[in-house]
């Protein structure tokens, strides 16, 4: 007897080409990541990101990559970001993020996506506050919209289940 299934996994994104489609709110929040971007720590890559986390109590607060010699002791924009909205407001959710990058002095045409460890990072904010956290991803071209960072992890590890 087979008992082997296949099964699809869908995410569900929505795509912008225009900042002006968009919620004020979301609007604002991108334009602080771009202007976290331009203040990033990258000398390395050249590739500058800025993050801009929503919070519940209306606060936003914004980081940038901050890169090192040694390359891995350098972090991300999201994660500068949401640890420090953590270590700020420890008992305030996330509502949602946006993400921005520059490179060769331009924005990006395509949005930035998420690494990996930042989207376990943010999958564990949600959990931690049983609140989804809304994603945006900007680029000139094109701006990605996802309503939860389990639409970035599917399969997401999980200690406590
Ligand atoms: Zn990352």
């Amino acid at each position: 007897m087979i008992s082997m299934n296949k099964r699809k996994i869908i995410s569900e994104i929505t795509e912008y080409t225009d900042l002006e489609e968009m919620a004020q709110e979301d609007r604002t929040l991108i334009h602080k990541a771009m202007n976290a971007a331009s203040t990033a720590y990258a000398p390395y890559s050249k590739f500058r990101v800025g993050a801009a986390v929503l919070l519940e109590n209306n606060e936003i607060i914004s980081g940038n990559n901050q890169e090192n010699a040694v390359f891995p002791v350098g972090l991300c924009a999201e994660r500068v970001a949401v640890f420090y909205a953590h270590a700020k407001y420890p008992d305030v959710p996330i509502k949602s993020i946006a993400v921005s990058a520059i490179h060769d002095n331009n924005f990006t045409d395509n949005p930035v996506g998420l690494c990996g460890s930042c989207r376990q990072v943010l999958l564990e904010s949600e959990n931690r506050f049983h609140n989804d956290v809304k994603i945006i991803m900007f680029g000139r071209n094109k701006i990605i919209q996802l309503s939860s960072v389990k639409d970035l992890l599917p399969l997401h590890f999980d200690l406590l289940k």
